[in-house]
């Protein structure tokens, strides 16, 4: 994996691009149908804008702080901002103003403090539910014994549009052995779909990153997050 700032992040794009394309054809997927989130936490605004270049069209940062930054050096670019770390409470104007989606939204305080800092906006947030599948205790998301009861409550919130799911599965050496969690969000998804009335839109699952990402489509991605594979190893651990 090429490092720092000396990354090719546009034949890096191309490759990831590639790579979506074959695992979409596996799986009988039309890759205009994957949406690639650039992951940009702790890279350098001219690789972001690299990344812009080799047309990538979303971006994603996990922490509010370093969104608004971005926001500020990215001026007068174009693109789609996703937040895909935890939102703390006190940082959910912040998180309004800056992203255009919340794939983090974990209970239902969240969702509501969220659906009224939108409402005061005029605006509406594309959110995705977080979910903790391994039960971790380092990882935020919700458990899925409370999944349906949060999905649904979300639903009726004005200001929030409820798109669908999101994890971050336990980290396993080999791919292969993320499957059974990219095959879990995606069963949780339909059951809910069929839940929910028809007219909703909630078909989005957010899964999978630099490693695993080609499984991930295969078990029905529609939304990848890559930081590493396309701007390399990030410069802290
Ligand atoms: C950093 C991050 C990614 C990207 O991880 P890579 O392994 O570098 O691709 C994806 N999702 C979330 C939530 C992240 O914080």
């Amino acid at each position: 994996m090429i490092s720092g700032t000396d990354a090719d992040v546009i034949g890096n794009v191309e490759q990831v691009k590639e790579q979506i394309a074959r695992a979409c054809n596996r799986a009988g997927r039309k890759a205009g149908t994957i949406k690639l989130l650039a992951v940009t936490k702790t890279v350098e605004a001219d690789l972001v804008m690299k990344a812009l270049r080799a047309g990538v069209t979303c971006l994603g940062e996990n922490r509010v702080q370093e969104g608004m930054s971005k926001r500020l050096e990215l001026a007068g670019q174009v693109f789609e901002f996703h937040l895909v770390g935890p939102l703390q409470k006190n940082k959910v104007n912040k998180a309004v103003d800056c992203f255009d989606w919340i794939e983090t939204v974990d209970s239902v305080e969240l969702a509501q403090r969220i659906d009224r800092a939108c409402s005061a906006r005029g605006k509406c947030m594309k959110a995705l539910i977080q979910v903790n599948l391994a039960k971790e205790p380092s990882k935020s998301g919700i458990e899925v014994e409370y999944l349906t009861e949060l999905v649904e409550r979300a639903q009726t919130m004005r200001n929030l549009s409820v798109c669908g799911l999101m994890t971050i599965p336990p980290y396993f050496e080999r791919p292969e052995d993320v499957r059974p969690f990219f095959r879990r969000l995606k069963e949780l998804l339909d059951q809910l779909k069929t839940r929910l009335c028809s007219d909703t839109v909630f078909g989005e699952l957010s899964m999978g990153m630099s490693h695993d990402f080609p499984v991930a489509i295969e078990e029905g991605a529609t939304i990848v997050r890559i930081g590493t594979a396309i701007f390399g190893e990030r410069l802290y651990t």
